[in-house]
């Protein structure tokens, strides 16, 4: 658990600030994490925990010093003065934000400071947002408190307006790249595509470089190509096959949205204008159904839509009989 910011990759902007802020003499008491999710917020937290529990104070480095009481602590996760607060369940109940009020008056135990990291800060109910205001307006001195969240607008604003907001960029395609590359082994090509469906994180270029996940990607490269010859009845047998076999559907169509992006860009790079026109209104058209989805929709339908849609753009295809796209909602 003692994590250094020399282990995160990225982010120099967002370190170097933190840094700063922890090492100055007026380090604020609350701070607000904001990026897409599994951009690494967590584990940047956990890095600006580290350094400001440290007890070196002599040290000017933005390194916690990994000897001193707290440091040691950390690494065996047996620091009372780092407390993590996550949702149980859906959301963060008050009693959460309770249990730990009457603690922070106290002088942390082994820490130079006591830091309390709220994950998933945006899904804590109004009385537990309510509660952790309290200890914003008035906070016990020695404390730290961290929050995270995707977006600051999903916050309280009386909250937002008493923290100092540190924004986490995407993580470069090429720093991705590498990572897939050194990491996991993969070759050029292979941690390219890895690197782009990781969209800028971290975590999702971990889940995206297993075996499983690559070989989906494969699969979804192929029902691409069969569209161009297939006929259709055996497209329909194909989407059937793809809804009852990928564990995750939303995987499927994740994978879809970003062939097409991959096919605009192509696009884009060779002036071949004709076909951008289409290949936007398909990845609206996808993107529109992955919004569904959250919603019950009816899953075969919308993969054959997707099919359909793709096949007519991709393929120049324009003899299909198109189905009404609204029959996809009509099942909501
Ligand atoms: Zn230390």
């Amino acid at each position: 658990m003692l994590i250094d910011f020399e282990e995160i990759h990225g982010q120099s902007r967002a370190k170097k600030l933190i840094g700063r802020l922890i090492r100055s003499t007026r380090v604020p008491h609350a701070l607000l994490l904001t990026g897409r999710q599994g951009i690494g917020k967590k584990s940047f937290a956990l890095a600006s925990a580290a350094l400001a529990m440290c007890r070196d104070s002599e040290n000017n480095s933005f390194s916690p010093c990994g000897n001193c009481n707290s440091c040691r602590r950390l690494r065996s996760n047996m620091n009372p003065d780092l407390i993590l607060i996550a949702p149980e369940g859906t959301v963060i109940k008050i009693d959460q934000v309770r249990n730990i009020i009457p603690e922070l008056k106290f002088k942390p135990s082994y820490s130079a400071k006591r830091v309390i990291v709220v994950e998933e800060a945006e899904k804590m109910t109004e009385e537990a947002a309510n509660a952790l205001l309290k200890s914003l307006e008035e906070p016990p001195p020695h404390n730290i408190f961290i929050l995270l969240a995707t977006d600051a607008h999903r916050l309280l604003p009386t909250i937002v307006s008493r923290c100092c907001q540190i924004r986490l960029e995407p993580v470069p395609h090429e720093v991705l790249k590498r990572i897939a590359i050194d990491k996991s082994g993969l070759d050029n090509d292979t941690a390219d595509v890895c690197a782009f469906l990781a969209g800028g994180s971290i975590e999702k270029l971990n889940e995206w470089c297993t075996e499983e996940k690559l070989r989906t990607w494969k699969e979804v490269n192929q029902v691409i190509e069969n569209l161009k010859t297939q006929p259709v009845w055996k497209f329909f047998e194909t989407a059937k096959a793809l809804t009852e076999r990928f564990d995750s559907f939303e995987d499927f169509v994740y994978l879809i949205k970003s062939k097409l992006v991959l096919f605009i860009r192509s696009e884009i790079r060779s002036k071949r204008k004709e076909r951008l026109g289409k290949l936007l209104d398909t990845l609206d058209f996808v993107e529109e159904g992955e919004q569904a989805l959250r919603f019950n929709v009816n899953k075969l339908l919308l993969a054959e839509e997707i099919g359909l849609a793709i096949r007519e753009c991709m393929h120049e295809e324009d003899s299909w009989n198109k189905i009404s796209r609204t029959r996809i909602y009509s099942t909501l």
